[in-house]
């Protein structure tokens, strides 16, 4: 299969490292100093239970919250002054929670707006094209709005629209939501193919399972703290892990 997004992934952006994170809200410490990194190509997981710190992590990082400590850098670079509006053109893309397409934009519009950072060019028109390759049903739909899709076509619009920033680091807070299990397939499918390419990617998940399967190595957040660390593989057969995340 032809690789998609290749040119991003040649100049590679370098590590993506959040040291001593922190996060409060008023009196509610929700990220107690944690540190972790993504490697170019890497893609790292976030598991945790509902309220465990995992958006707070995400948003932290991109400066969608204010951090109450921390440093965030990617390769060389410090972006940890820099505002959440302008990490795109450091690239970081980022697919937020519940999706937040445009209802009353046609897809094509939301895609292109994904690209609104960068000049209309033969690349954007590239990057258009290999969206469309990877999810073929945006393409048949391009001229709906995007309200009228389903909730998993809606997240594949989500993630169509971060990566027509080109980013370095993809950044997916629970793209399983709401999705039936077909659909989860067919997500980790996706996030597998974008990894085989070399993106490097946070995925933030309660789900676990497409967790272990899309990602390398996991941290599993509880009570706003890393509580464990590991490769994937590893977590997947830890017993606790298996008891509280898996179900088993
Ligand atoms: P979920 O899976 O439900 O999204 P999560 O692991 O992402 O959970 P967070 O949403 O990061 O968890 O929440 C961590 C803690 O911070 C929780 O106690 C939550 O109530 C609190 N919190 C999150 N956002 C705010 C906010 N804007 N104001 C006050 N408290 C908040």
């Amino acid at each position: 299969m032809k690789a998609l997004f290749a040119p991003a992934r040649t100049e590679s952006g370098g590590t993506l490292a959040v040291e001593e994170l922190s996060v409060h809200f008023g009196g509610v410490c929700a990220v107690r100093s944690i540190s972790f990194s993504v490697a170019p190509g890497d893609s790292v997981g976030v598991i945790g239970a509902n309220g465990a710190g995992k958006t707070s992590t995400l948003k932290a990082l991109t400066g969608l919250v204010p951090r109450s400590g921390g440093r965030v850098t990617l390769g060389e670079r410090d972006l940890t002054m820099v505002r959440a509006r302008d990490m795109v053109r450091h690239g970081i893309g980022y697919v937020p929670e519940g999706r937040h397409v445009f209802p009353g934009l046609p897809v094509e519009k939301n895609l292109l707006l994904g690209a609104y950072a960068r000049r209309w060019d033969a690349e954007t028109r590239a990057t258009l094209e290999e969206v469309y390759e990877l999810f073929p049903v945006l393409r048949e739909m391009s001229g709906r709005l995007a309200g009228a899709l389903s909730g998993g076509q809606q997240q594949m619009l989500a993630i169509g629209r971060a990566l027509m920033t080109r980013p370095r680091v993809l950044l997916l807070d629970e793209p399983s939501m709401g999705l039936s299990p077909i659909l989860v397939g067919f997500i980790l499918d996706n996030l597998r193919r974008l990894r085989e390419e070399g993106l490097s990617l946070l995925l933030v998940e309660q789900n676990a399972k497409l967790t272990f399967g899309a990602t390398s190595h996991c941290l599993v957040m509880e009570n706003g703290g890393v509580a464990m660390t590991g490769t994937s593989e590893e977590l997947s057969r830890d017993a606790r892990v298996r008891q509280i995340y898996l179900g088993l």
